[in-house]
């Protein structure tokens, strides 16, 4: 055995924290260096428009964190977290009435009418199984299952693009509700398994809700960094790390950044940074901040009920606007993920007043103004919205990878979410944490599982890192 002593972490993303945290309670001596002023990536809030609303940067809905395997082991209550969950995880409008997902797996199939029984069949046996499914499914793909028939199971239902999957519903609710679900991947729902974000996404609604922290995001990475201090952990912020000579020796080095990033951080062996190169990243987000006069007037008051809404109507409409980043334009009408923080969680603005965040998929790197078509949108399923609009505050791709470098052409979740890429992320390995450089690993969004709030590359990452220098490899 090895002894370990010091470990660089670059980049406070809740990956980064995850990987800081393990390291630290493994009694290692931890520095989390960071380029920002603020720790948390893309999970952080701030005032984005006007004095007393608080916005999150980055990630408003958190299904992902509280299904976390390693997130739900630590005392982040202690460390001032507290979850809010909205009275309906999500609804989407539609001219018939919104479909809605709700906490309730029963409550869900019974609103969906004709296709309750398939809407159970699919969902029951992944929510019953939860926590296996997470444990099995939050990790690089290849590996050896401790419950393979579980996953076979999701793997058939999972492997199908989404536009089939929906089609064999009836309704419209259930099928926009599973395009809506599977169009948080970013890629286009005719893609093979495109179905698995709708699967995942609608099981954690189901098993675990989609909450978001009281106060705005940040509060998650503030809890994370908290305990991560309280176990002896060195913060360095406003440290931008270019070249990994600049940080000082170090047994171990994780690092939560991007595989543009990283191969400029070392000259690597040219079969990696071939690898890397060939890395793709997926369409950028076009996010707009508003500061609201009222809660937004929905033409369905039940969407009022909801703490995030999918706007872009029907499967076909979606289908369709999914299309339009892959072939480099901004769609007409939108995907719109919506997220109304303020009507359960009165702290993040003025009382009476509200905060809307809402992003739109457009191509990578996009320069085109979005805000016409994303605003029409909203005005669509709740007339007389912009009428409540005190200040809002555009995020292009370019602002968004201006505040956090991963956020490469605006892509929110570290790379495609392609086929291949769900494969090998960044590189095709049953370890694709470990870099040619001893001691030295990858661990943000751009290693699996892939993008969201979870933690898990960090953790993964960071069990590796710890059993290969403790072996002295
Ligand atoms: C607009 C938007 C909306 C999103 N919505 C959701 C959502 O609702 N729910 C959800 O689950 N997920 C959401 N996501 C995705 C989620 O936030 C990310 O997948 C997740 O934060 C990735 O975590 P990470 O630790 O890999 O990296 P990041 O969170 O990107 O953090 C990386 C950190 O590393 C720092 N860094 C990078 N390079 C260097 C360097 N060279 N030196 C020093 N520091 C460096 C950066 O400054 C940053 O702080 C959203 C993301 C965005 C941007």
């Amino acid at each position: 055995m090895t002894h370990l002593t010091r470990v660089n972490v670059v980049g406070s993303g809740p990956n980064g924290l995850a990987a800081a945290v393990l390291l630290a309670q493994a009694g290692l001596r931890v520095r989390l260096w960071e380029g920002a002023d603020t720790l948390g990536g893309s999970v952080r809030s701030g005032p984005l428009t006007l004095p007393g609303f608080t916005h999150d940067l980055g990630s408003a809905v958190h299904p992902l964190a509280v299904s976390s395997p390693f997130f739900q082991t630590l005392p982040l209550h202690a460390f001032g977290l507290r979850w809010i969950h909205p009275e309906v995880p999500l609804a989407h409008p539609l001219p018939a009435g919104a479909a809605l997902l709700h906490r309730s797996l029963e409550q869900t199939a019974e609103g969906l009418g004709a296709d309750a029984g398939l809407y159970r069949r699919l969902m029951t046996p992944l929510v019953e199984r939860w926590d296996d499914l997470m444990g099995e499914f939050l990790r690089p793909l290849p590996h050896l299952p401790k419950h393979p028939v579980l996953l076979a199971r999701f793997g058939l239902r999972a492997l199908p693009p989404v536009a089939l999957l929906a089609r064999l519903f009836q309704t419209q609710q259930a099928r926009s509700l599973l395009g809506g679900l599977a169009a948080h991947s970013a890629g286009p729902l005719t893609s093979p398994a495109s179905s698995a974000f709708a699967l995942m996404l609608g099981g954690a609604a189901h098993a675990r809700g989609w909450p978001f922290p009281q106060g705005g995001a940040q509060a998650l990475a503030d809890a994370l960094s908290g305990y991560f201090k309280f176990l002896g952990g060195e913060v360095m912020l406003s440290h931008p790390v270019r070249r990994l000579r600049e940080l000082p020796p170090a047994d171990l080095t994780l690092l939560d950044v991007g595989p543009r990033a990283l191969l400029e951080m070392a000259d690597w062996p040219e079969h990696y940074a071939r690898q890397l190169r060939r890395f793709r990243y997926g369409p950028g987000a076009f996010k707009v901040d508003y500061a609201l006069s009222g809660p937004l007037p929905w033409t369905d008051p039940l969407v009022g009920r909801a703490g995030t809404v999918h706007l872009g109507g029907k499967l076909t409409d979606l289908v369709r606007a999914e299309a339009a980043p892959g072939q480099n334009r901004v769609a007409a009408e939108p995907y719109v993920l919506l997220a109304q923080h303020t009507l359960f969680d009165a702290s993040r603005a003025p009382a009476g007043q509200h905060t809307v965040w809402a992003y739109a998929h457009v191509p990578n790197a996009s320069r085109e103004d979005a805000l016409p078509q994303l605003e029409a949108q909203i005005e669509r399923a709740a007339p007389g919205f912009s009428r409540l609009i005190l200040k809002r505050t555009v995020s292009t791709p370019g602002t968004l990878q201006a505040w956090n470098p991963n956020l490469v052409g605006g892509d929110v979740s570290g790379g495609a979410n392609n086929f291949w890429q769900l494969l090998a992320r960044p590189v095709l390995s049953a370890q694709p944490y470990r870099t040619p450089l001893r001691g030295v690993y990858l661990c943000s969004a751009s290693t699996p599982p892939g993008g969201g709030v979870h933690g898990m590359a960090g953790y993964w990452a960071a069990r590796l890192a710890l059993r290969e220098g403790q072996a002295g490899l």
